[in-house]
């Protein structure tokens, strides 16, 4: 169930069976030639969409904007500042929490995001610890393809050329789910340059289509499927655990 399409009772009555909600969050970023700019955002929302769907855990909106400013030397990127980013998720988790959600999943699909959402969740702890009180709520961020199998089947599908930013799986699994949006495009090299950045200026100079270490013309559509498929299946597992809540409870409301 998308929290964005359901009604407030339909919330309420998902609360007496499960205080879980997943949250996608990701970037809006430049990912090379052919990788959609959403893509960071898209691959986490479209592995929680269809894990909400099959197993009814909740899935609340994608947090899309995030911390990219070594990529604002492309157009079209967009940024948050780290300050800004601790403060709005705080923001989220206390709408959420306020309504007696008391595990939230956040399933990141951006490797730059990761130290911010680890400083946030620090924040929203710090103000339990620092009154001495018990916090009643635990925060979860994993990123999509560290969930079970899904790196294996990486490397199964593109022994080669997978890269570290703009890769050949996520690409891939953004073709899947948007084939209207797939880009045709000649990579030059064919496999791009790895190393090392701190701004925008430095990584335009250093990596100039945008490209690390990948090349994304290998990516398809029924790859995209098959990475979607397994990460779905680890994802629904986790959620079982970590939200106390078997899917089958909610199935049968
Ligand atoms: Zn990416």
């Amino acid at each position: 169930m998308l929290l964005h399409h359901a009604a407030w009772p339909e919330v309420d009555a998902y609360l007496k069976q499960c205080k879980g909600i997943i949250i996608p969050i990701g970037s809006t970023e430049q990912h090379g030639p052919n990788g959609l700019i959403g893509t960071d955002a898209l691959c986490p929302e479209i592995i929680a969409t269809e894990a909400g769907d099959e197993s009814g855990f909740l899935v609340g909106p994608t947090f899309n904007v995030g911390i990219a400013q070594h990529h604002l030397g492309f157009a079209g990127s967009m940024t948050l500042r780290p300050s800004t980013m601790i403060a709005a998720l705080n923001d989220w988790i206390e709408s959420l929490t306020r309504h007696g959600f008391d595990r939230i999943y956040f399933l990141n699909g951006h490797g730059g995001n990761i130290a911010t959402i680890g400083a946030a969740f620090a924040e929203y702890y710090a103000s339990y610890s620092l009154d001495a009180a018990a916090c009643p709520v635990q925060l979860k961020q994993r990123n999509w393809w560290e969930l079970p199998g899904v790196m294996d089947l990486s490397r199964e599908l593109f022994p080669v050329g997978e890269g570290m930013h703009a890769t050949a799986s996520e690409v891939s699994v953004t073709y899947y789910a948007y084939p209207g949006a797939i880009k045709s495009v000649e990579m030059s090299p064919k496999i791009a340059p790895v190393g090392s950045f701190t701004d925008a200026a430095d990584y335009r100079r250093t990596f100039p289509d945008g490209r690390i270490g990948s090349d994304p013309s290998q990516a398809t559509p029924e790859k995209g499927q098959r990475l979607v498929d397994t990460a779905k299946r680890a994802l629904i597992s986790e959620l079982t655990g970590f939200f106390g809540t078997k899917p089958s409870a909610l199935a049968a409301e």
